[in-house]
């Protein structure tokens, strides 16, 4: 590893660190020196895709929340944190809302919001999508944030940094690894770097109550983002 590698590798550590028992407040002093001081290159642009929206709820928590609701809270966190990171970033949305541009039915709508993301995604290289979902399962006892990717090596490789550090700081003894993103649309159109990030399963009612926390949803986004930082190079 290069003495500029571990510095960055080191620093990451010392955010996730002190933003996970400090809390992000009390860690704004770790961000600085990382703005400062490490020389992450910041020519990417962080596309933050905060998944369904509007009529898409997406998955129905198993306290009756929409899927949509944390994706999109957990989004913003995830903006801020990458901001202080020093990126530029671009969130697909910042509200309820979906981003269909055109379509009469439900299914219309919901093919042109797909597609809407994808050009948003797709429209300067370079860009790194982080697309942020919760999972749902009928059965409760099913844990653990999960990491799908888009079909390339550096996809499958952020994917897999980003897993660990899930695995290591949030879900330990977790086995859940990543997988290819398969039959999800937006992952098999991204052209560049692209991850989806499960945070977790909405029908597990000890992962809900902790996806509903503000310390718990600042502590994905610090690890999400801190591993992002560290496999940019
Ligand atoms: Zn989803």
């Amino acid at each position: 590893m290069k003495t500029r590698d571990l510095v960055r590798f080191l620093a990451c550590c010392c955010l996730i660190l002190g933003l996970t028992f400090v809390g992000i407040y009390g860690a704004h002093q770790a961000v600085e020196v990382l703005r400062e001081g490490i020389p992450v290159p910041r020519y990417h642009t962080i596309v933050i895709d905060a998944g369904h929206g509007g009529e898409d709820g997406g998955a129905t928590s198993c306290t009756g929340r929409l899927e949509s609701e944390y994706n999109l809270e957990i989004a913003l966190r995830l903006e801020a944190l990458m901001q202080l990171l020093g990126y530029r970033t671009q969130m697909i949305r910042r509200t309820d809302t979906a981003v269909y541009t055109k379509g009469d039915t439900i299914s219309q709508k919901k093919v042109d919001d797909l597609r809407q993301r994808v050009r948003i995604v797709n429209q300067s290289e370079g860009n790194i999508l982080l697309s942020i979902h919760q999972n749902y399962f009928s059965q409760g006892r099913f844990s653990g944030a999960q990491v799908f990717y888009a079909d390339n090596d550096t996809s499958k490789e952020l994917a897999s940094v980003i897993q660990k550090s899930l695995v290591d700081t949030l879900n330990p003894g977790s086995k859940r690894k990543t997988k290819p993103g398969k039959g999800i649309y937006l992952l098999e159109k991204c052209r560049g770097q692209g991850v989806l990030v499960e945070c977790g399963f909405l029908s597990n009612p000890q992962e809900e109550f902790l996806l509903r926390q503000e310390d718990y949803q600042k502590k994905l986004v610090c690890v999400i983002g801190a591993a992002t930082a560290s496999n940019l190079s």
